[in-house]
């Protein structure tokens, strides 16, 4: 199946997406079109919702943003701590093109994972990577970032959006 980028106000974006039991080929194969996306698209991370499928599969990779970091592929991702503030910082989403906010989020997380040979992973961190991860876990429960943005910011997304309306015509 051919997988292709979806964008808000899509449904399947709202959905909370399912657990996956069983790593068969089929996940293998979307994590791999998953990364062709996100970076044919340039972003740092993508969840599976973003390609029109509701299972628990993400990935991340922050390129230059994080050197710590490579390629992550995350299965049935799971915070288990969260805790501190980060800084504030511009969020988009390539799922909601043009539009760029600052969102409340954790500084430290634990996050624990399975990785696609099936093997158990934790990655601790109070970097840009955790950020990252608390969009796209976030992804895979139905919130996108402009559920999480205060009001004012909310009414800049209206505007926005009436403008792109205005311009697609
Ligand atoms: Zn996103």
């Amino acid at each position: 199946m051919k997988v292709e980028l979806i964008t808000y106000p899509n449904k399947i974006l709202k959905a909370k997406s399912e657990e996956i039991k069983k790593i068969d080929d089929s996940i293998i194969k979307l994590l791999d079109n998953m990364k062709e996306i996100m970076y044919k698209y340039k972003g740092i991370g993508l969840a599976a919702p973003q390609v029109g499928i509701n299972i628990r599969v993400t990935i991340i990779d922050l390129q230059k943003n994080d050197p710590g970091f490579g390629l992550v592929e995350m299965i049935n991702p799971e915070i288990l701590e969260n805790a501190g503030e980060f800084e504030e910082h511009e969020e988009g989403c390539l799922s909601v093109p043009d539009f760029y906010s600052p969102v409340p989020r954790g500084k430290y997380i634990k996050i624990k994972y399975i990785d696609r040979k099936g093997e158990e992973r934790t990655i601790e961190t109070d970097t840009f990577f955790s950020v990252v991860a608390q969009h796209e876990v976030d992804h895979l429960n139905g919130i996108l970032f402009i559920d999480r943005i205060s009001p004012l910011r909310k009414e800049l997304f209206r505007s926005h959006r009436r403008k792109m309306h205005l311009k697609t015509g």
